[in-house]
């Protein structure tokens, strides 16, 4: 067992910071939380409801399949969830359409199914689906991996998304009544009350080992010792804290993890004009094309006349020079693309709109991790319980769905746990 005297700074006040500094306090432990932001949730960022009738969310939204730790927290902070319905579209360039499963689908299944030795997922399409008579399917897959998992097909793991495949994508699907802000929300104010001391606009830029303490340094000044911490910055921030060797040492296999970007752009307009454009998308959900901004959702079965555009992987570097202003602007030319209206009669609508380039942001600098086939053993190093300096968040999660909400949840708890287990 650990001592229960031991003070442990955390570094980051998102999901996983939280998680874990909730267990630790809970425990008897003195918990401190440095934050680089000036509010929690990190890649959690609740937009206010006065901007768009609802509690946004311009970070993450949807509760991904079973979530087990996720629906114990919202269970026990007594908010509820609305499973997802409706219907997916899709616009070819011509037209808009239902999505209709892909004609090889069985076969993809069965190729899926067999599958026993990783390889990324470009090696599995160019094996076994080489064809033209499948350039629908490669393109989907594609499509689906850089912009469902914001990651890079020449590298990302088959065997790590085959599970998201073989259900077709039927995982359920959920939103928070009250948006990801309201579990932050509880999850904080827990944290406060069994004790822990949450800093804001504490920027860690170096942390040592001195004489079996722990010594962080933050970017203003001020100087904080433990005998334990726990980082849970997103991976591209972490080379850029000091580290002491034997953490240092293992940074090496961050490499073997990839870290996709988003755009994600929210537009609230004063009608659903979408749907007058077309009556059978009066239960639209998803809306797949190939425009700039490609993916849109809508607030369905919710009647709030928002416009969600998500574009995600790779590719989002092109749009790198643009600004949140230029964003939106893409948006708007996109959504006159795909509904064959004048830009001017949408931009007519638009009552509120905010975008985010989450490469752009300085505390995140991209959206989420992916799995390549050498990740799992790279996790192994990271999540390591030696050395007084540890690792935790959504990157080091080796469950199913990496790169969400759960995963970093889940992510503090074992990190704690190893922490009480005194390993
Ligand atoms: C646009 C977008 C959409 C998403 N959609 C979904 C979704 O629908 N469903 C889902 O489950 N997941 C989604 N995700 C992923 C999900 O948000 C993350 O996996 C999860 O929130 C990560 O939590 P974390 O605690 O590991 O990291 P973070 O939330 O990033 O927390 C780390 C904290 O460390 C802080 N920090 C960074 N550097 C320093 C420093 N030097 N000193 C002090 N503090 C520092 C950061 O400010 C941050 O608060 C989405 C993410 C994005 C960006």
């Amino acid at each position: 067992m650990s001592d229960p005297s031991e003070h442990i700074v955390i570094v980051g006040a998102g999901a996983a910071g939280l998680m874990a500094a909730r267990e630790l306090a809970r425990a008897g432990s003195k918990v401190t939380i440095l934050e680089a932001r000036q509010r929690c949730g990190g890649r959690i960022h609740p937009l206010p409801a006065s901007q768009f009738g609802y509690a946004a969310d311009g970070g993450a939204e949807f509760v991904h399949g079973e979530a087990p730790v996720t629906r114990a927290l919202l269970r026990e902070a007594g908010l509820s969830l609305q499973e997802m319905e409706g219907e997916q579209w899709r616009f070819d360039g011509t037209k808009l359409t239902r999505e209709r499963d892909d004609p090889h689908e069985a076969e993809l299944q069965a190729k899926l199914a067999d599958l026993k030795d990783d390889l990324t997922v470009a090696d599995f399409l160019r094996r076994h689906f080489a064809g033209d008579n499948y350039a629908p399917l490669r393109h989907s897959i594609e499509r689906m991996v850089e912009g469902y998992d914001a990651a890079d097909p020449e590298r990302a793991s088959t065997l790590a998304l085959r599970a998201e495949w073989m259900d077709g994508g039927h995982a359920p699907q959920a939103r928070i009544e009250g948006g990801y802000g309201a579990m932050i929300d509880f999850l904080a104010a827990d944290c406060r009350r069994q004790g822990v001391t949450i800093r804001l606009g504490s920027v860690v830029s170096a942390i040592a080992e001195e004489g079996g303490a722990v010594i962080v340094r933050c970017a203003g000044g001020d100087v904080h010792a433990c005998d334990r911490m726990i980082l849970t910055v997103p991976l591209p921030l972490l080379r850029e804290i000091a580290l002491p060797a034997g953490a240092r040492a293992k940074l090496a296999a961050v490499d073997d993890i990839g870290f996709g970007n988003v755009i994600k752009i929210l537009l609230r307009f004063a009608r659903p004009w979408w749907r007058e454009r077309k009556e059978d998308l009066a239960d639209m959900t998803f809306l797949l094309s190939d425009e700039a901004i490609p993916v849109w959702w809508t607030r369905y079965p919710d009647q709030h006349p928002v416009l969600t555009g998500w574009f995600g992987g790779p590719r989002t570097a092109e749009l790198e020079s643009l600004d949140a202003r230029a964003l939106i602007d893409a948006g708007l030319g996109s959504l006159a693309a795909i509904f064959g209206l004048p830009r001017d009669h949408i931009v007519r609508e638009l009552v509120a709109s905010a975008a985010t380039n989450w490469a752009h942001d300085p505390f995140a600098r991209g959206a989420y991790s992916w799995a390549t086939p050498r990740t799992r053993a790279a996790q192994a190093i990271l999540a390591r319980g030696d050395g007084l300096v540890l690792f935790s968040g959504e990157a080091l999660y080796r469950g199913r769905d990496m790169g969400t909400v759960e995963a970093a949840l889940a992510s503090g708890l074992e990190t704690a746990d190893m922490i009480l287990r005194g390993q």
